[in-house]
């Protein structure tokens, strides 16, 4: 019995002594001095939770959010990966009025349509959404792919959506990525983003697939299956992240960013509570 308490002890040490060492080895490995910081934060999946109660934020706490970020970070960029709405919720009723105000006050850069999004909803949205493999024809708040500079890093961004039933999809997802991984970098794209509505549940069609098989993809920030990674999942050289449901997260990604070269990247994710301490502090 002893022996078994003593056993356990030493692995704990050496669990933790490898646990340190890790860390350790992270942190020395990459110089973060001389970098600018780059926030980019990110919802999905909100399907109208746009008013604070229960576990939801609010969208006007996430307003005071990206506001805090704006002033105290020069460059910060904000997406969201789809399902504002309910496909059940009509273009006219009060809760897509609701949630298409919460989603301009917000002020997103862009966004990108979920299985549950009317595409009409694009007419009525301040910034673009962007679809690689969806039919966008006729709608020119939509685009396949678009390039953000910001404090001169050109950052490009794409957009996949698993399925819609408002606009039929025109290329197989992979492909389309391929394409327009290919066509940001040919315009000087330096960090390229896709906003996937995708999930990672779903095997081939997941964005643990896409990240797998497209290279290329520095970050997707993900929706559809309501997962909630608190610090994101690294899949081979692409960081996925995805913040959970009904606007109960914002998701951050710090980027660090030197010669206009993305060195490294952070996630997690702000609870009600958290968002609540970072406003008591302005
Ligand atoms: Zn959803």
């Amino acid at each position: 019995m002893r022996k078994l308490v003593i056993l356990g002890i030493l692995i704990c040490i050496f669990l933790m002594g490898c646990g340190d060492k890790t860390n350790l080895e992270e942190t020395t490995k990459i110089d973060l001095s001389g970098t600018k910081e780059y926030i980019i934060l990110h919802t999905n999946d909100i399907h109208d939770f746009v008013d604070e109660e229960g576990d939801s934020i609010g969208y006007q706490n996430i307003v005071a959010a990206v506001n805090y970020y704006k002033e105290n970070y020069d460059n910060v960029l904000v997406f969201d990966a789809g399902d504002m709405n309910n496909t059940n919720s009509a273009m006219d009723s009060s809760e897509t009025r609701d949630m298409v105000l919460a989603a301009n006050a917000i002020g997103y850069d862009a966004w990108t349509l979920g299985n549950n999004d009317n595409i009409e909803l694009t007419k009525e949205m301040d910034f673009p959404m962007v679809s690689s493999n969806l039919n966008i024809e006729g709608y020119s708040n939509c685009k396949s792919n678009l390039i953000i500079e910001k404090d001169g890093l050109k950052i490009g961004i794409f957009g996949l959506s698993a399925y819609s039933s408002f606009a039929p999809e025109t290329m197989d997802k992979k492909e389309a990525a391929k394409a327009a991984v290919k066509e940001l970098k040919s315009q000087g794209a330096e960090f390229i983003i896709c906003l996937g509505h995708l999930g990672v549940t779903k095997g081939d069609e997941s964005s643990y697939s896409l990240a797998q098989n497209v290279p290329g993809i520095d970050l997707i920030i993900d929706g559809h299956s309501h997962t909630l990674l608190k610090n994101g999942k690294i899949v081979g050289d692409t960081l996925v992240v995805q913040a959970g449901e009904h606007l109960e997260y914002l998701g951050v990604v710090k980027l660090y960013v030197k010669d206009n070269k993305v060195i490294s990247m952070e996630a997690s994710v702000l609870s009600k509570a958290d968002i609540s301490l970072l406003l008591e502090g302005r």
